[in-house]
């Protein structure tokens, strides 16, 4: 009987392996951790929900609601409680609110004159046809201006990458965007006119996708999905070693003393700079050993509780972005108990603040205590908190996201030419198909269908992934 190794199991891994075994292909799911999930962390205590991982997961393809039907948990589904919905940008150091309709730009004071002025030009302006890459910076100070880059775009980034926009991609980072600027001219007419393709496309803008999480956690989707694969999942098993031989492939791990075992293919989900270290020996010689030089810049999550009457603002939304102009030391924090029920006792509220990324790499790693203070002080300047948490929990993430910075196409191209050379290697991940939760879900549905073809045809399926 065929079988596939999935090397991994966040996500990405879990996701390929529960659709693989859905369809009668034997797996086995090989993760160095004691745990499954990945950079998904979701703790209960004190009657406090904290995540400190990811926080909500965007349903950008209708791949991602089928996944949790599929996975037989759709009761345990959480919407967010829709009066959440104001988003807040950090500017004259306070939180104001982002304007929910397109003509509430025109009204709203986050923004001088002159950034709404660049916005009614950009229409008009030519777009750029040499083919050149540019950073996300470059590119919206050449369409907007510099405002828009350093009170908006900024703090996005942070939000999005912990990146800096000086160095992520434009085409790699923001591929939607530039695709707007390719196929329509301009970002504001493809906004306009591209609505209707992208309904047909079955695609859904990140700023629209409904996003959602579950009643005790982002971490219910991984332990669901590992629930159903049993004992198909090998936790505390580090792969070091993957063979090709006539039959298909080897994978030797340092787990066990001699672990080896033998597949027919293999997915793998892990990380870029882990899949550089991997031997990879195949008779076409494949090297990745490029991929170790993907920034994952460290970041620190801070999940505080404090009592509701400790917060002067209202904290009555998703959350607030904050740009680096700013001056302050978080990249920004999601109010997590406005957003789901049951993240903090009554009477309290339950704040996500995030420490690191590009920014400020050298904060993330500071000790709890001197973390907490760094954040404390920041909430109390934003937010009014004006005494201790009553609850409090941090995460360090060393190497948290990949950086999709200007030249990540060669990574990308290497990650091709390896599948090419060695056929029944697949690599798929956050790494490779964009860095949200979302992202990798699509790519692990996606490499389940490409290996379900590779072993029928014995053929590897290049094709694009569909989103
Ligand atoms: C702090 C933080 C906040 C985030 N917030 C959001 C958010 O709000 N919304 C959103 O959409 N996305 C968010 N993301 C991004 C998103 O969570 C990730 O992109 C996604 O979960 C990645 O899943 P993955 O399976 O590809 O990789 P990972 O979760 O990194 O899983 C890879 C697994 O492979 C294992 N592994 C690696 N190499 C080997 C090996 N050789 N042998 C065995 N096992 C191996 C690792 O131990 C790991 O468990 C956030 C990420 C972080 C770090």
């Amino acid at each position: 009987m065929k079988s596939v190794a999935i090397i991994g199991a966040g996500i990405t891994g879990l996701t390929a392996a529960f659709y693989l075994k859905r369809n009668g292909i034997p797996v086995t799911v090989y993760e160095v951790r004691d745990r499954v999930g990945g950079v998904i962390q979701s703790l209960r205590k004190d009657g406090y929900l904290a995540e400190f991982g990811p926080n909500t997961l965007l349903e950008t393809s209708p791949k991602i609601a089928q996944l949790v039907r599929d996975a037989g948990l759709q009761s345990r589904r959480l919407d967010p409680d829709p009066k959440a919905e104001a988003r807040y940008v950090v500017r004259y150091r306070k939180p104001i609110e982002m304007p929910a309709k397109p003509l509430g730009f025109f009204t709203t004071n986050l923004f001088s004159l002159g950034a709404k002025l660049a916005v009614i030009r950009e229409p008009f302006l030519a777009p750029r046809r040499d083919g050149a890459e540019e950073s996300i910076a470059q590119f919206v100070v050449r369409r907007f201006n510099q405002e828009f880059l350093d009170h908006a775009i900024d703090a996005l980034v942070a939000g999005i990458y912990a990146g800096d926009p000086q160095k992520l991609s434009v085409t790699h980072a923001f591929p939607k965007l530039k695709a707007l600027e390719d196929n329509y001219g301009s970002m504001i007419k493809g906004q306009l006119f591209g609505a209707r393709e992208r309904k047909k496309r079955g695609e859904i803008a990140k700023d629209r996708a409904p996003k959602f999480s579950f009643d005790e956690g982002l971490q219910v989707l991984p332990d669901g999905l590992a629930e159903q694969l049993g004992d198909s999942i090998s936790l505390n098993t580090a792969i070091s070693k993957i063979t090709q031989t006539n039959e298909g492939w080897i994978v030797a791990g340092n787990a066990r003393e001699n672990f080896e075992a033998e597949h027919n293919a293999v997915i793998y989900a892990g990380t870029a700079f882990k899949l550089a270290q991997l031997v990879i020996d195949s008779p076409k010689p494949v090297n990745l050993t490029p991929l170790s030089e993907i920034r994952y810049p460290p970041v620190a999550s801070v999940v505080f509780g404090f009592r509701r009457e400790d917060v002067a603002h209202a904290c009555d939304g998703f959350g607030m972005l904050i740009p680096r102009v700013e001056g302050f030391k978080i990249l920004g924090a999601i109010f997590s108990s406005s957003l789901f029920p049951n993240r903090a006792p009554a009477g309290h509220i339950t704040l996500t603040s995030y420490v690191g990324g590009e920014r400020y790499p050298e904060l993330a790693s500071l000790p709890p205590e001197k973390l907490y203070d760094l954040v404390c002080e920041d909430l109390r300047v934003l937010l009014g908190v004006k005494a201790k948490p009553t609850f409090q929990h941090a995460a360090f993430y060393p190497r948290a996201i990949p950086q999709y910075n200007v030249g990540y196409g060669r990574y990308r191209a290497l990650m091709t030419e390896a599948e090419i050379k060695a056929p029944g290697l697949f690599l798929a991940g956050h790494y490779r198909d964009g860095v949200s939760l979302s992202d990798s879900i699509v790519s692990g549905c996606n490499v389940a269908d490409r290996v379900k073809s590779f072993m029928r045809t014995g053929a590897t399926n290049l094709e694009p992934i569909s989103k």
